[in-house]
């Protein structure tokens, strides 16, 4: 199963694939926004939501 990253202010998905990328390069490939809601990424505490879903 994929790895998500949501953000969590609107639930928007910002990335979804197959390969586990580090969260801080999926926040700056947005410039550090959500591009739904505006909202300012963050990675911690509470930015986004990050599943990783496979086992490594
Ligand atoms: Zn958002």
């Amino acid at each position: 199963m994929p790895e998500r990253v949501i953000c969590h202010d609107c639930k928007h998905v910002l990335y979804e694939g197959s390969e586990l990328k580090p969260p801080d390069e999926i926040i700056q490939s947005y410039s550090g926004k959500c591009p739904k809601c505006g909202r300012k990424l963050s990675l911690l505490p509470l930015g986004v939501e990050v599943k990783p879903v496979s086992k490594r």
